[in-house]
């Protein structure tokens, strides 16, 4: 409902431009709005706005007007009819599965997804009835054969954490669509200023605001970018019963950042690829997993998705000769950082380096984290902005050390 603006405007400018209507102070920045309640103009309104025959604002468990800026710029960025956005990632995602799930049907999704969601989906869910299977990211074969009649939601994440894994999403989407399932797409790593699931048949986006969307570390946030009548009808019921929904001064937050969001994910990618081009070529680096080399699995299908940027997120393994000289390696190369955060977010101006193993994989036994590509030397960098000589050399200070680590 973007009354003053024409129709067909390119997506940059809705990321700058999309949102409710000015209030009548004619404010240039989208205002704030730190309200828990709205004075009704009459109780017949009131009457009508609770039984839903008129649009409306009545209490903020149920709407706020920045929450709809937000909605309406991500949905307009996505691509996709509308949005809801939420208190954080992992809550859009429990709202989606409340919404459209029910006892007895099944969910399809990657092993490589977000461990939170893994936990959520694989076991909260199961109490519930809600049955799951998880696939080899990349394995096209693997999903299609995992379908059931039950199957109701193939989940997939691309890249993902932390080994920046692509699937091919058109594939998934026929896959789906030909088992009357839903695709959702978690974007947070791509964001739709590179890639805009929608467009190779996703249902639904998923997004954690938190990470790129904010893009300065400050707020959590999330976000279901869906069509119209599945949130209206599935969702917008459901979060306007049990909550989850996003505070109006976290919403304005993650507005103002997706001004700049098409700026950052581009200059953050290109510096996420020199620095793995220059760590490919280190000696004390054994590999880098980065979708913007060519030595990436994914490479092309990568560059075809994401619109020949790979993203600002990348992992390195130190080299060592053991499980256990790899960590002391990988835990040397971070506790020698003075620039650069050890810090297990992701999406922030600022380079946050973190050690998958001991962290987000950490409760995972050995083997399944070997099977999952998670070895002990591996460090995780989600690159920021700031300047790329600093940032190589706050790496080498561990580098230099390393033979005694
Ligand atoms: C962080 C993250 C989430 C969860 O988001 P929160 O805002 O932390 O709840 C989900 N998916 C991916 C890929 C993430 O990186």
């Amino acid at each position: 409902m973007n009354h003053e603006l024409p129709p067909g405007l390119h997506p940059d400018t809705l990321a700058v431009r999309a949102a409710v209507p000015r209030s009548p102070y004619g404010e240039n920045s989208e205002a704030l709005y730190l309200t828990s309640g709205y004075v009704q103009p009459s109780a017949e309104a009131s009457a009508r706005r609770f039984a839903g025959e008129e649009e409306g604002y009545t209490y903020g468990r149920t709407g706020n007007p920045t929450v709809s800026s937000l909605e309406q710029r991500l949905a307009a960025m996505e691509g996709t009819e509308a949005c809801l956005a939420t208190a954080s990632g992992m809550s859009a995602i429990m709202l989606m599965c409340f919404g459209l799930l029910k006892a007895g049907d099944h969910v399809l999704f990657s092993q490589s997804v977000f461990g939170s969601t893994l936990k959520l989906i694989g076991s909260e869910f199961a109490r519930f009835g809600v049955t799951s299977t998880t696939v080899p990211q990349a394995d096209l074969a693997a999903w299609k054969a995992a379908i059931r009649p039950q199957t109701r939601l193939l989940f997939a994440e691309t890249p993902t954490n932390p080994l920046t894994e692509v699937c091919d999403m058109a594939a998934l989407a026929g896959l789906a669509q030909d088992a009357g399932a839903w695709l959702a797409v978690d974007n947070c790593f791509a964001t739709p200023a590179l890639q805009r699931p929608i467009e190779y048949g996703a249902d639904i986006v998923i997004h954690s605001g938190t990470k790129y969307l904010d893009g300065q570390g400050r707020v959590m946030a999330g976000a279901i970018c869906a069509p119209r009548q599945m949130i209206t009808a599935q969702l917008l019921p459901v979060q306007k019963n049990a909550g989850m929904v996003l505070s109006p001064f976290n919403a304005w937050v993650v507005l103002k950042g997706l001004e700049t969001l098409g700026l950052r994910m581009h200059a953050q990618s290109a510096q996420a690829l020199a620095l793995a081009q220059w760590l490919e070529a280190h000696p004390a680096v054994a590999r880098v997993h980065y979708p913007g080399l060519p030595s990436h699995p994914q490479h092309a299908l990568a560059m075809r998705q994401m619109g020949g940027v790979g993203g600002a997120v990348l992992a390195f393994d130190v080299k060592a000769s053991s499980a256990e000289q790899a960590r002391a390696r990988a835990f040397h190369v971070l506790d020698s950082l003075r620039v650069l955060s050890l810090c297990t977010n992701l999406g922030d101006t600022k380079t946050l380096c973190a050690h998958p193993a001991s962290t987000s994989h950490g409760k995972l036994a050995e083997e399944q984290r070997q099977a999952a590509g998670i070895g002990q030397g591996l460090i995780r960098v989600a690159v920021g902005l700031e300047h790329m000589q600093d940032i190589k050399d706050d790496l080498m200070r561990g580098f230099a050390g390393l033979e005694r680590a």
